[in-house]
């Protein structure tokens, strides 16, 4: 699974002096096969440069050490990626594997520290959620990222009355009072927490859990810059139900979330395009704009795969066609020109959002906000 802390961590490898290498290759669970031989074609090169006099000693042996190191990785057993990324410097002992959830390009960057455009790109389009299960004394709190959920440490168990211990002696509204009173304490408690860890960004969403009474007495507590993050609720006991059913119920909370933020995109591209904005319409137009680098952020029609055509020179893109309009050349014919196009915006600095819910962009299948007008198209 890709952390977001991870990233920190490839991004503060540093060669100081020493090159970093960072390495993508796609991999394709229905073929495993494909994978070392795709990586080896990499390294390949990587192993050219190792061996140029030209190339410093000290910068040689350490990528001679990260083409060692990347080899034994390759042989890891892996579940179910679409990519792996490596990074190294073992020059500098620095050694970082990543699994990927999206496919992206195969290629190789030597440089004085990672590049993680690409590792960037994935993570935007997933949220940090934070599960949190609360009832009238407790509360747990869960990390739910890409498939994944971990409970974070500290789990609140605030005083609480209970029927046996309480009710010698004390009169009944009294004892009420206590209880609502270290209810509402407990509930302070919780919402500090996550306000404090929305301050320090450690989620993006919230998906909150227990019986449906107290979730409400419970959102009550929470201050609007927690509660603006609450992606929904789900009702589950938070004492009795096993892990299982409350990570699913938190799925179906981040499905809804996403499959909504999705329409919201989708529908803002369009009235942007339809008012005359920055913004186009339809793969013809977002080829174009993303092979000029004019595109912002790029909704793609969740698993559509479209035939094309790349040229390597200038980076043209189309649908049809043999030879690049703009410099003349003969074009590459790529399997999916959908994913070429959602690579070049990436490498521009743009982001991707995968759209799997039911929108126009069925119909369109892609659709990009712009930060300029891209330059008039070349006659085909
Ligand atoms: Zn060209």
């Amino acid at each position: 699974m890709l952390q977001a802390e991870t990233v920190d961590r490839i991004l503060r490898m540093r060669g100081d002096g020493l090159p970093v290498l960072s390495l993508y290759v796609r991999f394709d669970p229905a073929d495993r096969r494909a994978f070392p031989s795709r990586v080896a074609e990499q390294l390949h090169e990587v192993r050219l440069l190792a061996g140029d006099p030209s190339v410093e000693r000290d910068s040689r042996l350490s990528l001679r050490g990260d083409v060692g190191r990347i080899e034994e990785a390759v042989r890891q057993e892996r579940l179910h990626p679409q990519a792996v990324a490596f990074f190294s410097c073992s020059g500098r002992g620095g050694f970082e594997n990543v699994e990927l959830p999206r496919p992206v390009r195969d290629r190789h960057v030597v440089d004085a520290t990672a590049w993680v455009r690409p590792l960037v790109a994935v993570l935007e389009e997933y949220h940090r959620c934070r599960v949190v299960v609360v009832d009238r004394g407790r509360a747990r709190f869960f990390d739910l990222y890409q498939d994944e959920m971990v409970e974070c440490p500290g789990r609140l168990r605030d005083r609480t009355l209970r029927k046996p211990d309480y009710a010698a002696g004390m009169r009944e509204h009294t004892v009420h009072n206590k209880v609502e009173l270290l209810t509402k304490r407990h509930y302070r408690a919780v919402a500090e927490r996550l306000d404090e860890e929305a301050r320090r960004h450690e989620f993006d969403i919230i998906a909150l859990g227990g019986h449906d009474h107290e979730i409400a007495e419970f959102l009550d507590h929470l201050p609007a810059a927690v509660r603006e993050r609450i992606a929904g609720t789900f009702s589950v006991h938070p004492r009795e139900d096993e892990l299982g059913k409350i990570r699913r119920r938190a799925e179906q909370v981040v499905e809804r979330y996403e499959r909504v933020e999705e329409q919201r995109l989708v529908t803002e591209t369009l009235e942007r395009r339809a008012s005359g904005g920055l913004a186009v319409v339809g793969l013809a137009d977002c080829l174009w704009a993303g092979a000029t680098a004019a595109v912002n952020q790029l909704l793609v029609q969740d698993e559509v795969v479209i035939p094309g055509a790349i040229c390597d020179n200038d980076g043209y893109l189309a649908v049809e066609g043999d030879r690049c309009p703009v410099c003349g050349r003969e074009m590459r014919r790529t399997p999916d020109v959908v994913y070429e196009l959602a690579q070049a915006v990436i490498d521009e600095g743009g982001s991707v959002e995968h759209v799997a819910a039911e929108t126009p962009l069925r119909e369109h299948v892609t659709a990009a906000t712009l930060r300029f007008p891209p330059p008039p198209q070349p006659a085909v």
